[in-house]
C-alpha cells in the first residue's frame, strides 16, 4: 500500500531516470565496470560517496603503501600499467594509473553522493536507489531509477573497530590503520599495533623506520611468505603452480619455500595456522602476509611480538599472558568490512557479512539486474574478471534491445512509460540520463 510518507518522500527527492546501469562506488572495481560498459556502448551512472575516485587509496591508506602484488596482477581491463612503472607500483603511481583510466574511458562519477538505500521495485520492475548528497554544505537527496544495479562498494568499505575492554579509558592516541599516514608522527613513541596482517606488518615496519617502538599483537596465527623467491614473485609462482598442481600441494610447496627463505618463524611468536595459506584464503578470506622487511625487524627485536590483549588501562595494556606494557599510542590494524547490508535491501544474493553468498566464480550476478564486482577476495584481478563478465552480460541485453528499437517503435514500452509517465509527472524534479 502506498503510504503518505512514501508519497512525500517521492516528491521531496529529485528523481533521476538512468537509461542503463547505476554503479555504486568509484573504486577500481566501479571504474573497471564503467570502462567495459563504455566499450559495449552502454550508458551508465557511477555514484561515489567521496569527492574523488579510488577513495580507499587516496584517503585511507598510508604513505609508504605499494601494491602488494606484481603490477600484471593488478591492472584493470584493457589498460596495462605503463612500462616504466616498477613491478610493485607505489600508491601514488597506482592512483595516477586510475585517474588516467577514468579519463581515458570518460568516466565521470557523481561525487559526494552516498547511497543510503537500494531496493528492487517489483511493480516497476526497476531498481530504486536513494542517495544523499552533501557537497559544499548543502544537503540534497536523489532517487535514481534504473534497470541494472552494480554493487562496487568494495570489501573494505568500513573500518573494523574491535571491542576491547578498557580501550575507552586509555589516555593515549588510538586510530584505525585507515587513518595512519606515516611513522613520522610517532617518533620515539611506544606504539601498540593491533593486528598482524599485511597492514599491521607494514605499519610496524614503517614505525621502526621512523624510530618509534612498535609492539605488534599476534593473537592467533598468521602465514608469512616471502614476497619473492629467487627474484620471482611468490604470488606469480603460486599462480603458475596452480595450473598444474592441486591446491594442497601448492600450499605444501609454498610452506617449504617459506621455510627455506624465512626459516622457522614460530620461534619469534608467529605461529602458522594449521591450514595452508591458499586454502585459508579460499575458505576464510585471510590473505597471507607477503613480507617486505618486517620479519627481519621482528628477528632483530625492533618489532616486539606480543600475545592477545586482555584489557587497556589509562597508560598501559594488559596481555593475556599476564605481561603489562606501557604504551603511548595504539594503531588498530584490525581490517575492514563490506557496508552492503547497511544500504542494499536484498537478502537473497548478499549474505549478512556483505559478500555474495555464491562462491567464486559465480558471485558476480544476482537476480533482477543485480551485479557485484570486487567481492571475491581475489583483489584487483578478481574485480577485473567480474567487470568483464558484468559488462558483457548487460551489453548483450542492451544491444538486442537497441537493435529491436531501430526496427520497431513499439519496444521499451514499459521503460518509456516510466520515463514518460510517472517520472515526468513530477515535473522539474525529474532528470533523465540517457
Ligand atoms: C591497504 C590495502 C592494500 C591493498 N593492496 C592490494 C594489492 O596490492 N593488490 C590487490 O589486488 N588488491 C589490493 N588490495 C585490495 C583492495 O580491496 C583493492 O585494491 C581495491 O581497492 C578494491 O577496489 P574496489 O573498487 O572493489 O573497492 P574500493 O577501492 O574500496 O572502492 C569502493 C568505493 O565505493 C565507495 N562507496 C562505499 N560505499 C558507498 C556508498 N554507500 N555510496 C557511494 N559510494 C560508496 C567508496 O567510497 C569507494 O570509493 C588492498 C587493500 C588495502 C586495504
Amino acid at each position: 500500500m502506498f503510504r503518505v510518507s512514501d508519497f512525500e518522500d517521492f516528491f521531496s527527492r529529485r528523481c533521476v531516470w538512468v537509461n542503463g546501469p547505476v554503479i555504486v562506488g568509484a573504486g577500481p572495481s566501479g571504474l573497471a565496470v564503467g570502462a567495459c560498459l563504455k566499450e559495449q556502448g552502454v550508458p551508465f551512472v557511477v555514484l561515489e560517496r567521496a569527492d574523488c575516485i579510488a577513495s580507499l587509496w587516496q584517503k585511507r591508506t598510508y604513505d609508504r603503501l605499494k601494491l602488494h602484488l606484481p603490477k600484471q596482477f593488478c591492472q584493470l581491463p584493457k589498460v596495462p600499467f605503463p612500462e616504466d612503472f616498477p613491478e610493485y607500483p607505489t600508491k601514488k603511481q597506482f592512483i595516477e594509473y586510475l585517474e588516467s583510466y577514468a579519463k581515458r574511458f570518460e568516466i565521470n562519477p557523481r561525487f559526494n553522493e552516498c547511497v543510503q538505500s537500494a531496493k528492487y521495485d517489483e511493480t516497476l520492475g526497476l531498481w530504486r536507489v536513494k542517495t544523499v548528497s552533501a557537497s559544499s554544505g548543502a544537503r540534497s537527496e536523489f532517487e535514481y531509477i534504473c534497470r541494472w544495479l552494480v554493487v562496487a562498494t568494495g570489501e573494505n568499505a568500513e573500518a573494523m573497530m574491535p571491542e576491547i575492554e578498557g580501550l575507552s579509558e586509555f589516555r593515549g592516541n588510538v586510530i584505525h590503520a585507515c587513518h595512519y599516514k606515516s611513522g613520522e608522527d610517532y617518533r620515539g613513541k611506544r606504539v601498540l599495533v593491533v593486528g598482524c596482517g599485511n597492514s599491521g606488518m607494514e605499519l610496524s615496519l614503517d614505525l621502526c623506520n621512523h624510530e618509534a617502538f612498535p609492539s605488534m599483537v599476534v593473537r592467533s596465527s598468521v602465514h608469512v611468505l616471502p614476497r619473492e623467491v629467487l627474484g620471482k614473485s611468490t604470488f606469480e609462482l603460486a599462480v603458475l603452480m596452480m595450473k598444474w598442481l592441486p591446491l594442497w600441494l601448492v600450499d605444501k610447496l609454498l610452506l617449504i619455500l617459506a621455510w627455506l627463505v624465512l626459516g622457522n618463524i614460530e620461534k619469534y611468536g608467529l605461529k602458522r595456522p594449521p591450514v595452508g595459506p591458499l586454502q585459508l584464503k579460499n575458505s576464510a578470506g585471510k590473505t597471507p602476509v607477503l613480507d617486505i622487511g618486517a620479519l627481519s625487524k621482528i628477528k632483530s627485536g625492533d618489532i616486539n611480538i606480543v600475545t592477545g590483549i586482555k584489557r587497556f588501562n589509562r597508560d598501559s595494556v594488559e596481555l593475556v599472558d599476564g605481561e603489562k606494557l606501557d604504551v603511548d599510542s595504539v594503531v588498530l590494524a584490525t581490517g575492514y568490512r563490506s557496508n552492503v547490508p547497511s544500504w542494499l535491501q536484498e537478502s537473497e544474493f548478499f549474505s549478512k557479512n556483505g559478500l555474495p553468498k555464491t562462491p567464486f566464480p559465480n558471485g558476480w550476478k544476482g537476480k533482477a539486474g543485480l551485479y557485484a564486482v570486487g567481492f571475491t577476495r581475489r583483489g584487483l584481478s578478481g574485480a577485473s574478471s567480474d567487470a568483464v563478465k558484468i559488462a558483457q552480460d548487460i551489453g548483450k541485453v542492451w544491444k538486442e534491445e537497441t537493435k529491436q528499437k531501430k526496427h520497431t517503435t513499439a519496444c521499451h514500452r514499459r521503460y518509456r512509460s516510466v520515463q514518460m509517465g510517472s517520472l515526468t509527472e513530477i515535473g522539474q524534479s525529474c532528470i533523465i540520463i540517457m
